[in-house]
């Protein structure tokens, strides 16, 4: 038996935000770290406004937020999560930095704190060897927006022991959400099959076939999902966009993954999407308008 009493959070972004706005909830105390102090505020005021929204909308009552906010702390130092039960690393898409979080981390962890990462890709048994605890090592992959999205698709590793597997199983279900088990493949299951559409609705856009009004009204009224693709990759970010479609590329090296290069382009102008204010949208104004 694991008892997790406290969380954890490495990148305080929209799903570091939203994976410590759970926990904090769902009655975990929360140590929310980021490199830059400056997210940690941001991330702090973005969930306190997210959850005047929910009292607002009678989905919790003031008396839960009030507990839950008490319940989250800055931690600047990432050696404080060192001393959670469980360790989630929600921090950038990208292999080197997530395992020189793990590294910078390992001398800190108390012996049961249970290691966790949020990737949308990359494999759990390669950043699990950049620990010390790979059997306690596993993929808790939560969907954005956290609090309103229900899946945590639940990862493991080639070491992960079964004990680590009930406590994440647990953990996700004491948080109201439904698990689904992915095997360690690139992009697992979701990001396997959403992030190529995305990058195919891409290719649409670069070949000219729609314009991004076009492509997104298709999507949304001939196949009722409820936003279009592109809007979608900019909700996700267009930076992670790219990472995923690149670990499918090079992890299952098939050329029906390659990245589109409109995609690439837009993430090397820095138009990464909602976080950045422009993607294949602007949404700097009242109303988003799409860029192309
Ligand atoms: P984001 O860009 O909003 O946030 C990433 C955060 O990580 C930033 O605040 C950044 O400062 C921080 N960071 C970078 N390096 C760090 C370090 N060394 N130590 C501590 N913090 C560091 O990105 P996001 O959308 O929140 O994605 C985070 C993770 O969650 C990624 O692995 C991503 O693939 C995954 N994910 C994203 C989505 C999505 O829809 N965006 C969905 C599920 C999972």
């Amino acid at each position: 038996m694991v008892q997790i009493r406290s969380v954890g959070v490495i990148g305080a972004g929209q799903m570091g935000s939203g994976i410590a706005h759970v926990c904090a909830l769902g009655g975990y105390d929360v140590l929310l770290h980021d490199v830059s102090p400056d997210r940690i505020k941001a991330s702090l005021s973005q969930i306190e406004r997210n959850m005047s929204r929910q009292v607002a909308r009678g989905i919790i009552d003031d008396e839960a937020m009030k507990t839950g906010l008490a319940r989250i702390k800055a931690a600047e130092e990432l050696q404080a999560i060192g001393q959670a039960d469980l360790a989630i690393e929600a921090a950038t898409e990208d292999e080197e930095v997530k395992k020189t979080i793990f590294k910078a981390l390992a001398p800190h962890l108390a012996p049961n704190t249970l290691l966790a990462s949020n990737t949308s890709s990359i494999s759990i048994t390669r950043l699990a060897s950049a620990t010390d605890r790979p059997e306690r090592f596993i993929g808790l992959h939560f969907m954005n927006p956290v609090p309103l999205m229900n899946l945590v698709e639940i990862i493991r590793g080639i070491a992960t022991d079964a004990v680590t597997y009930e406590a994440a199983v647990d953990f996700a279900k004491s948080l109201g959400k439904t698990t689904a088990n992915a095997e360690d493949f690139p992009a697992f299951i979701v990001n396997r099959i959403l992030v190529p559409m995305i990058n195919e609705a891409i290719y649409t856009l670069y070949e000219g076939v729609g314009t991004v009004e076009a492509i997104d009204t298709a999507m949304k009224l001939g196949a009722n999902h409820p936003m279009g693709p592109l809007e979608l990759g900019d909700f996700i970010g267009l930076d992670t966009v790219l990472s995923i479609m690149n670990v499918l590329y090079e992890g299952l090296a098939d050329s029906k993954y390659r990245p589109c290069p409109l995609l690439v382009k837009y993430v090397e102008a820095g138009w990464l999407g909602r976080k950045t204010g422009r993607g294949f949208y602007d949404y700097r104004g009242d109303q988003p308008v799409p860029t192309r």
